[in-house]
């Protein structure tokens, strides 16, 4: 679909500065967007609060320039963003897709032991529907979180969808994750609500973001549907490992990118792409370069 207008976007949590890691997937976004002729933009995701802060937020913003990835607009901040995220639960409520729950972690525990389930993710279970509706909802008790019906959403058959780089993807979300949290029980907007409202009402047509994030795209569309909000392009893309093959993350001390040099940052986060660069002189000759190899590389529009 040469035709269609693309707009990309970049959407870092603020927890720490960017690692080689993250560079990856600013880059693969600017790429994919700006190869095109497209819009893009950097969307600060600091619903966490307790975790982001507004210090890191400004060092992801000032690397970003850095490498001269800078957006057409300036960045939105998700901890504003309350009352778009409200008017979407609004939405699930009245149509009966969200329910509240009163449910403490050792709550789920309890229920899913209970009921035999083995299944685990992550280490966690799906949540096992205790206060769903139908089952006799909070039974007087206060409510904690909001959560997604997803039964009647649509999650009890199976979500597929086609990656960009990594192929066909499905899964059947209900039974998969649950019915999983939109509002948490601090009152917090859950990361699934607000990046799907945020990716709808910023047009995002194509969503480029690092491989750890596959798993919750089923959980985004099926999402987007139960809100009447269209599906974009996802692209997930490789994920740098630290040297003893774990995932490179904040967590696992991923070392804040150096950028005393950013033509070498660059050309190594679009080595882990498999860009293979020409000699180039300085950021602006960088990116250039890396968007003719994104063309010629083998990734579907
Ligand atoms: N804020 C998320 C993160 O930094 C990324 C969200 C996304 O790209 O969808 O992990």
């Amino acid at each position: 679909r040469p035709d269609r207008p693309v707009h990309g976007r970049f959407a870092p949590s603020p927890t720490g500065p960017l690692h080689a890691g993250s560079l990856v997937a600013a880059l693969a976004s600017w790429l994919d967007a700006r190869s095109r002729g497209g819009s893009w933009r950097v969307r600060i995701e600091d619903v966490d609060r307790p975790r982001c802060s507004e210090a890191a937020a400004e060092d992801i913003l000032r690397q970003l320039d850095r490498c001269g990835l800078v957006g057409d607009e300036p960045p939105w901040w998700q901890s504003r963003r309350g009352a778009a995220y409200a008017g979407a639960l609004e939405q699930l409520v009245a149509a009966g897709l969200a329910y509240p729950c009163a449910c403490t972690r050792k709550d789920i525990e309890a229920a899913a032991a209970q009921a035999g389930w083995v299944h685990e993710r992550h280490g966690e279970r799906p949540y096992p529907g205790t206060c769903r509706p139908e089952r006799g909802g909070l039974a007087g008790r206060p409510a904690r979180a909001w959560r997604l019906h997803t039964g009647r959403a649509g999650g009890g058959v199976e979500i597929a969808w086609d990656d960009r780089r990594l192929g066909p993807q499905r899964q059947v979300v209900e039974e998969a994750v649950g019915d999983f949290v939109l509002r948490r029980a601090d009152g917090l907007w859950a990361y699934q609500l607000a990046v799907v409202v945020d990716d709808a009402e910023q047009g995002i047509s194509d969503v480029v973001r690092g491989a750890d994030l596959t798993d919750n795209t089923a959980r985004q569309i099926l999402l987007q549907r139960a809100l009447g909000l269209p599906t974009p392009r996802y692209l997930h893309t490789p994920l740098v490992l630290a040297a003893d093959g774990a995932k490179l993350s904040k967590q696992n001390g991923a070392a804040p990118l150096d950028l005393a040099d950013p033509v070498q940052a660059l050309r190594r986060a679009a080595s882990v792409l498999g860009l293979v660069l020409r000699d180039t002189d300085g950021v602006a000759d960088t990116l250039a370069a890396a968007c003719e190899a994104w063309r010629a590389q083998r990734w579907p529009d």
